[in-house]
């Protein structure tokens, strides 16, 4: 039997897809013929460049929602508008997160109650949404953007951390009831990856720490990653698309590693 990775006729729901991961995943599954919900922050004119650019460079319908997915309402409608407008949502990625670094005593009540929204129950409405339908066509997948703080911790990110490590429990959780649907439920969990965030930062950490650019990479953000390699927003995006094929149909509950190793010390 050939297995195919085409997702053409699919509908696919990308929250935090305005920049970074989430755009790359939503143009890698563009690229197999997915039509799109695109989402996140940013300026109009910006999403706009995107949402036409997808259209035209892959030649499949992309909607782009505003939803925040600090409300739970304009999660949910989200995916119900998406379903209703495409006539299903087949993927689901749950991609976008936040970040705070800051010592536990110091942490802001309103920061841990945002990030815990943003980057775990946000998820938990998107599923709970989109689940119906993919249960009534017998064909789902649902991925959703870990971290390797969903496996180990690293110090002031408690909120962070937390959240990740909860989206592994729901992904398992969800897994286990889906299993006889033919819909899957994975996660997958990046060390650090490039992306334009990560690039901005480096002028400013050379400055504060007086450090040259090698050693801010080398000695600050990749301490953890043995490789001393980033990921690459299309590394993450190219497993999204293979958990979305057929070849992967058997893979369901699982937290794939994808950060140099980090996770294996
Ligand atoms: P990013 O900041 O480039 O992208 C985040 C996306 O989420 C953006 O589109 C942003 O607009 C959107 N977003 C943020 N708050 C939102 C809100 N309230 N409502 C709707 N959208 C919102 O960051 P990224 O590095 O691409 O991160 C994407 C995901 O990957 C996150 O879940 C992050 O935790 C995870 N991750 C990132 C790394 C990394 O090193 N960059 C490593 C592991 C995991």
């Amino acid at each position: 039997m050939t297995l195919s990775t085409s997702l053409k006729g699919r509908n696919a729901v990308v929250t935090g897809s305005t920049s970074g991961i989430g755009l790359a995943i939503a143009r890698a599954l563009a690229a197999e013929g997915a039509n799109l919900v695109i989402n996140g922050l940013g300026s109009a004119d910006e999403i706009e460049a995107v949402r036409a650019g997808i259209e035209k460079d892959f030649g499949v319908r992309v909607v782009y929602s505003p939803a925040n997915m600090l409300a739970s309402d304009e999660v949910t409608g989200m995916v119900a508008d998406a379903e209703a407008g495409f006539g299903s949502v087949d993927i689901l990625v749950n991609n976008a997160g936040i970040q705070f670094v800051s010592p536990i005593e110091e942490l802001p009540l309103a920061k841990w109650d945002q990030i815990i929204a943003i980057n775990l129950s946000a998820a938990f409405y998107a599923i709970r949404t989109a689940v119906p339908g993919m249960k009534r066509r017998r064909w789902g997948r649902i991925i959703s953007t870990a971290s390797a703080h969903s496996l180990v911790a690293s110090p002031f990110k408690a909120a962070y951390v937390t959240a990740k490590h909860g989206l592994t429990g729901l992904t398992k959780t969800v897994a286990l009831e889906l299993a006889p649907y033919g819909v899957t439920v994975n996660c997958i969990s990046p060390g650090y990856v490039w992306t334009p965030l990560v690039e901005k930062q480096i002028p400013d950490t050379m400055k504060t720490r007086g450090l040259t650019r090698e050693q801010v990479i080398d000695d600050v953000l990749l301490a953890a990653q043995p490789t001393k390699q980033f990921v690459t927003p299309e590394q993450v995006a190219a497993m999204a698309v293979f958990l979305a094929s057929d070849a992967a149909s058997q893979i369901t509950g699982s937290n794939l590693s994808i950060d140099g190793g980090w996770t294996a010390q």
